[in-house]
């Protein structure tokens, strides 16, 4: 009697469309959504992929608390569930990660060498998809009371501020979306922009404006932070009048925006004035088989779902360059 043909679950079905060369093809820096979602295009492409990530896969992503306007999920999903699920996805599709700091990419003959903290790793092709940093205010104290007061992240630090009274700085989605996030703590939270009129989503804006715990403080900067042990005080300046007034509040967490990460790369690929990567459509770099994804691109949408299409056609492009056909 004929065996009857064993019908292939899908991990067995992408274990044959992996690469089983030990050289990597493409070499992703960078594992947020734009690295993972390389990962899961250059594996499903045939290419042995390799992301290197200085920190946590997932990137920025992995501390927001909900992701809202992601296609797929109605009732939104945590960032971190969220690159949790990419994270998985790419390691079944055999996608190989290490951890470490990348100094440099240095193209060769017909390879590039990216320098990992004391390794160097060959690969065919490059993405770089290092994302963005946040931006420091640049003000006294902001340093000196880093994790006593100062935060960059609500997710991370919101629940130190029970009944307490915050301060948000900026005017974007971030620091909007935030400043909601953090009135399930605290007692008051006052967002701090630097004009009248907010840069963020109307629909976030009307959200903001309804709940009761959020205060808006318009035309202010922050020129000083001041405590003793943690923040007490904040000096703040009246754009306008530019007059100064000292505002007491027990944290200030910082949204004013991103840098991107491309200190590594800014003598090898050209960059715009303030240093994110230009690319032509197919997400090539100046340096032919080096292509750039996500938030590090010179682009006017950074969001996770544009990251993610950053992704997949950066690594379509990285495959065709691999093959001769670019
Ligand atoms: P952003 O959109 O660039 O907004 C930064 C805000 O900080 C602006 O309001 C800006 O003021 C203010 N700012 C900049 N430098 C400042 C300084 N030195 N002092 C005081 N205020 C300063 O940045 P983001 O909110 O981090 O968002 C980054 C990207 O991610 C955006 O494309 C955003 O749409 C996206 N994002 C999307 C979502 C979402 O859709 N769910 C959530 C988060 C982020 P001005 O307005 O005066 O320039």
């Amino acid at each position: 009697m004929p065996t009857k043909e064993k019908i292939k679950t899908f991990p067995e079905l992408e274990a044959i469309i992996v690469s089983k060369s030990s050289q990597i093809d493409l070499l992703v820096v960078g594992g947020g959504p734009a690295g993972l979602t390389a990962g899961i295009y250059g594996a499903r492409a045939g290419l042995k992929v390799l992301i290197v990530e200085k920190a946590l896969l997932g990137g920025q992503v992995s501390s927001t608390f909900m992701i809202e306007n992601y296609p797929g999920f109605p009732n939104g999903i945590a960032g971190q569930e969220l690159t949790q699920q990419m994270e998985a996805q790419a390691r079944r599709l055999g996608v190989e990660t290490s951890w470490g700091n990348v100094s440099q990419i240095k193209p060769g003959k017909n390879s590039f060498t990216t320098y990992v903290d004391d390794k160097q790793i060959k690969s065919k092709a490059v993405i770089i998809a290092s994302g963005a940093d946040s931006k420091k205010l640049g003000v006294a104290g902001e340093d000196h009371f880093r994790g006593r007061g100062v935060s960059y992240c609500a997710v991370c630090d919101g629940p130190f501020y029970k009944d307490k009274n915050i301060m948000v700085v900026g005017g974007g989605n971030a620091a909007i979306e935030e400043a909601l996030y953090l009135t399930r703590f605290a007692a008051k939270v006052q967002v701090l922009h630097r004009r009248n009129k907010l840069r963020a989503d109307k629909m976030l804006e009307l959200r903001a404006r309804a709940n009761s715990k959020i205060f808006f403080v318009w035309n202010a900067i922050i020129k000083e932070i001041t405590g003793e042990e943690k923040v007490t005080e904040v000096l703040v300046e009246d754009t306008q009048t530019k007059k100064n007034r000292k505002v007491k509040c027990d944290g200030i967490f910082v949204y004013i925006g991103s840098s991107p990460n491309t200190e590594f790369i800014k003598d090898t690929i050209k960059l715009n004035k303030a240093g994110y990567i230009k690319t032509d459509a197919k997400l090539q770099t100046s340096v032919p088989g080096i292509f750039a994804a996500g938030d590090v691109l010179d682009k006017r949408l950074r969001q996770i779902v544009t990251a993610a299409a950053d992704g997949a056609l950066a690594a379509q492009s990285a495959k065709d360059f691999i093959e001769g056909s670019v």
